[in-house]
Formats: C-alpha cells, structure tokens, sequence
C-alpha cells in the first residue's frame, strides 16, 4: 500500500510539473507572438456583440447567470496580457464583475489552441 501511495504521489508531482513547464512554454511562445506580432484591438461591432449574446443564449460565459445591458462585459478568453486580440473566436460576454475577478487568467488549452491559430496567419 504505501509503494502504491508513493507512485501515486510521484505521479501527480510528474503531472503537475510538466503542466508547470509546458505553460512556462506557452507564457514565453505568447511573449514571443506579442513582440513579433502584436495583436491590435479595434472596437467591438455591435453585431458581433449581439451573435455572442445569442450563440451564449443570454449568459455569462464564466458563472453562467443571465446578463444584463448594465452588467456586461466583453471578454477576452487569452487576455491581452498574453497577446491575445479581438477575434471573434478570442471573445465572449461576462459580467463586469466576472471578468474583473477573472484577472488576467488563462486557461492554457485556450493559449494553446489560440497560439495555433495566430501562428497559421503570422
Ligand atoms: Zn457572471
């Protein structure tokens, strides 16, 4: 039993190492995206705000309550802070207080796969 806790021990601490290392990876290649090829914002058109409204059916895509016109935010699934720009498939709609809580958090399958998708079009 205690060799079977040890390997499960010795398996978690691998995973968590190699997610720690393959997001140091992530964090240097959208260091790396943003030097080269900074993303530039321009301002949200009304009719993608209003497709992201009805493709969320209405709610908030972190605490999944309903929105509101006064209480909404555009939000940047890779935030600026990784590079992450205005397209359409970067943004989705929160409240204000969602989003603020959120920070600049990311989820690194997000990252990744918007990477991906930047570094087809570089
Ligand atoms: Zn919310």
């Amino acid at each position: 039993m205690a060799d079977l806790r040890d390997l499960q021990r010795r398996a978690a601490d691998l995973e968590r190492e190699s997610f720690n290392n393959l997001f140091a990876l992530l964090v240097e290649c959208s260091q790396i995206l943003k030097d080269i090829a900074p993303a530039r914002r321009r301002p949200w058109l009304l009719n993608v705000v209003q497709e992201l409204y009805k493709s969320q059916n209405g709610l908030c895509s972190i605490c999944n309550g309903p929105l509101s016109l006064g209480d909404m935010d555009v939000d940047h699934k890779v935030p600026f802070s990784y590079g992450g720009g205005n397209e359409r498939n970067n943004i989705q709609l929160a409240h204000s207080s969602c989003n603020r809580s959120k920070q600049a958090q990311v989820d690194p399958h997000d990252l990744l796969r918007y990477l991906e998708d930047r570094y087809m079009n570089l």
